[in-house]
């Protein structure tokens, strides 16, 4: 295994802050990934994963050892009638999967194109989009444990899954996943339930989509709505959406007739962050290099920010407003550290 000490983190995450980390390696084997754990407690240096820096904002010096992400290979592990079981190395690269798979007919994941990063880290916070979670097409996992320095495997029921989280995401760096393996159907259902999907299908004139159909479709709706990471600094959303009472959501409902929500449960409604904020007046404004998107006010993005911190106390200007307006904390998506 090979360090370096001392490196820019600038290229390897989408905010592009000019923050450094003291040790770095790349990790391209299960072998590495043991010996990166092994390194990082003899060395009592903290170890961070990084997989391709697409949710996480550096606003600091990381004290420690970042170990990237590339360990590779899309394997078939069987095919029924129905259905294919894949491997796929947590090196990958998230769009490139989807599009291979979309590519061979296999469908679950369609929804889910175009989303930034790496295989091994769309687990961690369950990555969605567009009625699709990733949760919904996950067997199982391969990771290392670093607490026991032992190898586990967890079913799809030991992941604790949910909205925009999981075990790896609750249990901070205890934990490695080398390998995803996922059911992809070869019948599969089309979700075409959000609006925007079936508007592009319709302009498209397009009555019966195949999976290549639904997934250039969301191509397109993202490459208008969000912004292209390697021309400005962001990490998608920012925030989450806040999961609230219904007693909370009648009130503010009376008070704001606007407010965008859905419900999530018989007892509980999700906010539109992006709304709240907009409500707030935020979408398109910038402060110094930092501003909020002008086209999704979800989204914060770096017009050259140098320090990450800059970033963090312009988010902390927006959960602030949104407190005092609406009484909502919102909650931070992106890993900050
Ligand atoms: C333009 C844009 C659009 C986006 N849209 C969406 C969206 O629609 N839906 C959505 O859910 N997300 C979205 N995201 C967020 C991001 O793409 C996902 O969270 C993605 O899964 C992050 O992958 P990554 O490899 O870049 O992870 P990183 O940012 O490198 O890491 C994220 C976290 O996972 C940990 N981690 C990474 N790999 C491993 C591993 N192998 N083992 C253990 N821990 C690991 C890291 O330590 C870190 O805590 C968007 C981001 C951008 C920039």
């Amino acid at each position: 295994m090979q360090t370096i000490n001392n490196i820019s983190l600038k290229p390897y995450h989408s905010f592009a802050c000019k923050e450094t980390a003291s040790h770095f390696s790349i990790i391209t084997s299960e072998h590495e990934i043991e010996e990166v754990a092994k390194w990082s407690k003899i060395n009592q240096q903290p170890l961070l994963i990084l997989g391709s820096g697409s949710n996480i904002l550096f606003t600091k010096k990381y004290e420690g050892i970042v170990a990237k992400m590339e360990l590779m290979g899309i394997k078939k592990l069987n095919e029924t009638a129905s259905e294919v079981l894949l491997e796929v190395g947590a090196g990958e690269n998230w769009h490139y999967f989807v599009s291979y798979c979309v590519q061979k007919g296999w469908g679950g994941i369609e929804n889910l194109s175009l989303i930034p990063g790496t295989v091994g880290a769309s687990p961690i916070q369950n990555i969605g989009a567009y009625g699709v979670e990733v949760k919904d097409t996950i067997k199982s996992i391969s990771a290392y444990d670093t607490f026991n320095e032992t190898w586990v495997n967890f079913n799809n029921n030991e992941c604790e899954f949910g909205y925009r989280t999981s075990i790896f995401k609750n249990s901070k760096n205890r934990y490695i996943i080398s390998k995803v393996h996922f059911i992809l159907q070869k019948q599969p259902n089309l979700k075409t339930d959000y609006g925007v999907i079936r508007e592009v299908l319709h302009d498209r004139n397009i009555k019966n989509p195949s999976l290549v159909d639904i997934s250039n479709a969301i191509i397109q709706i993202r490459t208008e709505k969000l912004p292209d990471p390697k021309k400005i600094g962001n990490a998608g959303s920012f925030f989450k959406n806040p999961i609230i009472p219904i007693a909370q959501f009648e009130q503010l409902k009376n008070e704001f007739p606007a407010l965008i929500a859905y419900p999530t449960s018989d007892t509980s409604y999700k906010l539109a962050a992006g709304w709240l904020i907009e409500a707030c007046g935020w979408k398109g404004i910038q402060k110094g290099n930092v501003g909020c998107y002008e086209k999704q006010a979800l989204v914060i993005v770096s017009y050259g920010a140098i320090s990450g911190k800059e970033i963090f106390d312009f988010s902390e200007l927006i959960i602030q407003s949104v407190k005092n307006k609406f009484g909502i904390t919102l909650e931070r998506e992106v890993n900050i550290l």
